[in-house]
């Protein structure tokens, strides 16, 4: 650790305010705060803050996904650990040179992560909240990607129909009754509009199924996260767009993915 400011005892109540406060990583969290914190009134201030309740990506401005680290700011939806199998997924079905589009973009994490293992793709991010198309626009540069802000589809080069080989989205799934139910980090501090897809949570996936078959290039593949819940409902609207569709499941990240074809 080696941060002058900080003592044994310091690091002890640090560990115990963050714990009591419901932090189940309470000793990673608190060896990552450390390592962050510039001050020991920079430190007192995080450890406040996490205390309160922000999420640790906010509070340290990026997350790890994939192996990478995302630049994160607040009021944009954090890349969730659950969300890489849906990245692994997509690798293996997507090769360099590809065209891959990743709508709902969020932070970015999904297309950059890809575009990180595939080495090169050309890759378009789209997000209609101008909040998080900044804040990938600074994620997806190291990989020649460009993000553009707007609804879905509309947002992109009308030159890419029929020629998207791979389809990414994490859009917004939960019901819109479900989000009082979310931890409270989530529903607290998350953007709403980044987790509510309406009355059965599924509004988004239809709008993406519909124009699906428009954009992807023949064998091309669209993967999109849900629910295990929901994951019946999605395989059915997908499939009635016309997609060859199945369901992936990762039970250890609790994942859960459509992939249409
Ligand atoms: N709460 C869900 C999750 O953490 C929300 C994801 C979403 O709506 N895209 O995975």
């Amino acid at each position: 650790m080696g941060k002058k400011f900080l003592d044994n005892e310091t690091e002890k109540s640090i560990i115990h305010s963050l714990r009591n406060a419901g932090c189940v990583f309470a000793e990673d969290e608190t060896r990552l705060l450390i390592s962050e914190a510039r001050t020991s009134e920079d430190l007192k201030n995080m450890v406040e803050m996490r205390a309160d309740g922000l999420p640790l990506e906010y509070i340290v401005g990026y997350a790890e996904f994939c192996g990478l680290r995302i630049e994160v700011d607040r009021g944009v939806f954090v890349p969730r650990k659950r969300t890489e199998f849906l990245v692994h997924q997509a690798e293996a079905l997507s090769c360099s040179g590809d065209i891959v589009v990743d709508l709902c973009c969020g932070s970015g994490a999904v297309g950059v992560a890809l575009a990180a293992a595939l080495g090169r793709v050309e890759l378009y991010s789209i997000d209609i909240d101008p909040v998080a198309v900044r804040c990938a626009g600074r994620n997806v540069t190291d990989f020649g990607g460009r993000v553009f802000e707007g609804d879905l589809y509309k947002a992109l080069p009308h030159s890419l129909k029929g020629h998207v080989n791979i389809l990414v989205a994490n859009v917004p799934y939960v019901p819109t009754e479900a989000i009082k139910l979310l931890p409270q980090e989530a529903r607290l501090h998350e953007p709403k509009e980044a987790l509510d897809g309406g009355g059965d949570g599924l509004d988004i996936q239809r709008r993406v199924a519909a124009e699906a078959l428009l954009w992807l290039a023949p064998g091309g593949h669209l993967l999109i996260e849900t629910s295990e819940m929901q994951a019946p409902q999605s395989f059915e609207i997908f499939s009635g767009a016309g997609l060859t569709t199945k369901v992936a499941r990762d039970e250890e990240l609790d994942a859960t993915i459509v992939i249409g074809s």
